[in-house]
């Protein structure tokens, strides 16, 4: 049995806002595939639970006039690696969603619910570091718009506050168009897993396909929250895609700029040499796909 004080279906996002104003003890729930863990860990029994699994007004995938993509929060990775917009798109970020679990938890788990658990392990937290997503978040206040590199605060901590909810995220047309992106996910066995480490890298290489016109590198569990590599990013720029050592000094640029941890599934000095080599990998197979011969 879980310890749950009630379950409120909201009827909107609204709805859901008034909801959690009214209970301090209330928390958000969409998929619940995080929120239904912690509950039966103690960490979050005896909390009433306000819903917003089924509103529609949060689901589904769009490309506005201006061809900036809208992601909406209560969208489950199933239905974003599927999508044709993010096929076409953002290939990078539906491969991340689908390395999250297994079928069963891709289908309930949203990309809401992976960036408000504040956590760096979440496998589309790193790729949306690298798009610079923006958060827009409807609380007692109104609408406010977050750009993801303000969102986190530490480890399993956001400036979201209890009250809001997240409804959608938007990734300007300027932060994918002419992007390839590969995403880099180690753990110990193929499904089921949390990452020991992920990387994402989206790359554009200039009309000739010689050289990086632009870089971006994040990654997850490399340091307390999901963070980009600006070291590595500046060296890249420009460079020769067919230098060998080039990638290779990517890699170590990167772990310049992070800090990453013991823990029991891999000691810091592992991590270190995951960040070095996913790095590297990932620029490898983001040039390849931007059509670069290597
Ligand atoms: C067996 C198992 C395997 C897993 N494997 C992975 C994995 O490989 N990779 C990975 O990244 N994660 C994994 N997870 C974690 C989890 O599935 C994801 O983090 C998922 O994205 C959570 O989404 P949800 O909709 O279920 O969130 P919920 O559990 O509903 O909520 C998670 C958090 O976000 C908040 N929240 C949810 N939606 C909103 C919203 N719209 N607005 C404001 N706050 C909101 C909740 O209050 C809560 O704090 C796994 C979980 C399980 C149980």
């Amino acid at each position: 049995m879980f310890d749950i004080k009630s379950v409120y279906e909201a009827s909107s996002v609204s709805d859901a806002v008034n909801h959690l104003k009214q209970d301090e003890d209330a928390i958000v729930v969409c998929g619940g595939t995080d929120v239904l863990i912690r509950v039966r860990e103690g960490k979050d029994a005896g909390k009433a639970l306000v819903s917003v699994h089924n509103l529609a007004e949060i689901k589904g995938i769009t490309m506005d006039s201006n061809e900036n993509i809208i992601i909406g929060a209560g969208t489950c990775f199933y239905n974003i690696t599927n999508n044709d917009i993010i096929k076409a798109n953002l290939l990078s970020l539906g491969e991340a969603c689908d390395t999250v679990g297994g079928p069963q938890i891709r289908q309930t788990g949203t990309i809401g619910g992976n960036i408000c658990n504040g956590a760096t392990s979440a496998d589309s937290a790193s790729t949306m570091r690298a798009l610079d997503a923006e958060i827009v978040c409807v609380g007692p206040n109104g609408e406010r718009t977050v750009p993801i590199s303000e969102w986190y605060t530490g480890p399993g901590k956001t400036v979201r506050d209890r009250c809001e909810v997240v409804t959608k995220f938007i990734i300007k047309k300027e932060n994918y168009k002419g992007y390839f992106g590969y995403y880099s996910k180690y753990g110990k066995r193929n499904a089921m897993e949390i990452a020991t480490l992920g990387c994402s890298v989206l790359v554009k290489l200039s009309g000739d396909k010689s050289t990086i016109e632009d870089v971006k590198i994040a990654y997850g569990v490399a340091a307390p929250v999901p963070s980009r590599a600006p070291s590595a990013e500046s060296f890249a720029k420009g460079k020769s895609i067919s230098d060998e050592n080039m990638y290779i000094e990517f890699g170590k640029k990167a772990l310049s700029d992070m800090n990453p941890r013991d823990s029991w599934r891999a000691s810091k000095e592992f991590r270190e040499q995951l960040i070095k080599e996913l790095a590297t990998r990932s620029l490898k197979e983001a040039v390849r796909r931007a059509g670069g011969k290597i």
